[in-house]
C-alpha cells in the first residue's frame, strides 16, 4: 500500500498565458505578440511544491482524454508524484486561458473540464490513500462536495487536513469548514466566508478568532509581503514575511501550501512550519512563473545558506 507524506486532492490546470497589447473588441481579430503554456491547478501546484522539497506525494485529480491530460500526467510523473490517484474523466483536460496586457493586469478564464467530475464516489476508490498519509490538502477548484467528504473521511481515519479555500467561493459550508485542522484563506477569502471586514489586522484577527471559536483548529491567514497570520485556540502570532524584492507572485499561495503541508509532515510544529513555508513562498516570488518558479529542496538549502 503507498503511504504518502502529503496527500493533495484537488485541480489540475493548463495555463494559456497570451501577452496582449489589448484585447480586441466583438468581431475584431487581433496580433498578440507572446504566448506561453504553463502546467498549473492549484491542486497540482501544491503538489509541485511539496514533492520538490522531498515530500513523498500522492495527488488525487481528473484529466482529460486529451492531449492535456498527457502532458499532465507526463509532469506529475516528472515531479515524482505517485499518480495512483490520477483519474481519466470524459470531459476536456482544465484548462485557464490567462490574458496579460503590458501593464500585468490578468484577465483569466477558467475552464474546469474534467476537474468537476472529481466526484465524492471517485474518493471512495481511494480510500488507502486518505488512510495512509500525513496530512491531505484541499483547495476549491473541485466540487465542494467532494471536499466535504473529503473532510468526513479525514476525521473518521484521523488524518490532519488542511482547506485552503480559494477560489473563495461563498456557498462554503461553514460546518465542514469548522472540521478542519488548518484553515488557510487570504483576507478577501476570510472575509468572504465570515462575512466579517478584514481592512486591517485587528479585523482580520477578529474574523480568524471567530473561526476557532467555531471549531477551526489552526487558523492560517496569508498576507502577501506581510506573511501569514496564526491563529489556534490559546495561541496566536503573525509570522512575518521574508523581505525580498517580487517580481512575479503568480502562484505564491500554491507554493506557501504545499510547502507548509512538507514541513508539517517532516514533523515541525506549526509555527515552525509556516516560518519555513513563508521561506519557500518568499523565493518563489523572485522568480518568473508558476510551478517553474518553486525550489527544490537543494535549492532551497543553497540559497538559505
Ligand atoms: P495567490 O495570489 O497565489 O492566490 P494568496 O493570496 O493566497 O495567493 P498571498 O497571501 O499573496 O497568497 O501569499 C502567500 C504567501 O506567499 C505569503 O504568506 C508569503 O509567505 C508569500 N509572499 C507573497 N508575496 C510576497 C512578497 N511580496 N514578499 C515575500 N513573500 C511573499
Amino acid at each position: 500500500m503507498t503511504k504518502s507524506d502529503v496527500l493533495v486532492i484537488g485541480s489540475n490546470m493548463i495555463d494559456l498565458i497570451t501577452y496582449i497589447d489589448r484585447m480586441p473588441v466583438e468581431g475584431e481579430t487581433v496580433e498578440a505578440p507572446d504566448f506561453q503554456m504553463g502546467f498549473g491547478g492549484k491542486g497540482a501546484n501544491q503538489a509541485v511544491a511539496a514533492s520538490r522539497l522531498g515530500s513523498k506525494v500522492s495527488f488525487i485529480s481528473m484529466v482529460g482524454n486529451d492531449t492535456f491530460g498527457k502532458q499532465q500526467l507526463a509532469n506529475f510523473k516528472e515531479n515524482h508524484i505517485d499518480t495512483t490517484g490520477v483519474g481519466i474523466g470524459t470531459k476536456s483536460s482544465g484548462a485557464a486561458p490567462i490574458f496579460v496586457d503590458p501593464t500585468s493586469d490578468n484577465r483569466i478564464l477558467i475552464i474546469k473540464g474534467a476537474n468537476n467530475e472529481l466526484t465524492p464516489e471517485v474518493l471512495d476508490k481511494y480510500v488507502d490513500l486518505i488512510k495512509n498519509t500525513k496530512i491531505i490538502v484541499l483547495q476549491q477548484e473541485i466540487p465542494l462536495e467532494t471536499n466535504y467528504h473529503a473532510i468526513d473521511l479525514a476525521n473518521q481515519f484521523g488524518v490532519p487536513v488542511l482547506l485552503n479555500p480559494a477560489p473563495a467561493n461563498k456557498d462554503l459550508d461553514i460546518n465542514h469548514v469548522s472540521k478542519v485542522d488548518f484553515f488557510s484563506p487570504n483576507e478577501t477569502e476570510l472575509a468572504t466566508l465570515t462575512g466579517m471586514p478584514t481592512n486591517d489586522m485587528d479585523e482580520i484577527k477578529q474574523a480568524a478568532k471567530h473561526m476557532i471559536t467555531l471549531g477551526v483548529k489552526n487558523m492560517m491567514v496569508t498576507l502577501g509581503s506581510k506573511g501569514v497570520l496564526w491563529v489556534a485556540k490559546d495561541r496566536g502570532e503573525l509570522i512575518p514575511a521574508v523581505k525580498v524584492k517580487a517580481v512575479d507572485t503568480t502562484g505564491a499561495g500554491d507554493s506557501f501550501i504545499g510547502s507548509f503541508a512538507h514541513y508539517f509532515a517532516q514533523g515541525e510544529d506549526v509555527p515552525t512550519a509556516l516560518k519555513h513555508a513563508n521561506q519557500y513562498a518568499a523565493i518563489t516570488v523572485t522568480r518568473r512563473g508558476t510551478q517553474k518558479s518553486y525550489p527544490t529542496w537543494d535549492e532551497m538549502k543553497a540559497l538559505s545558506g
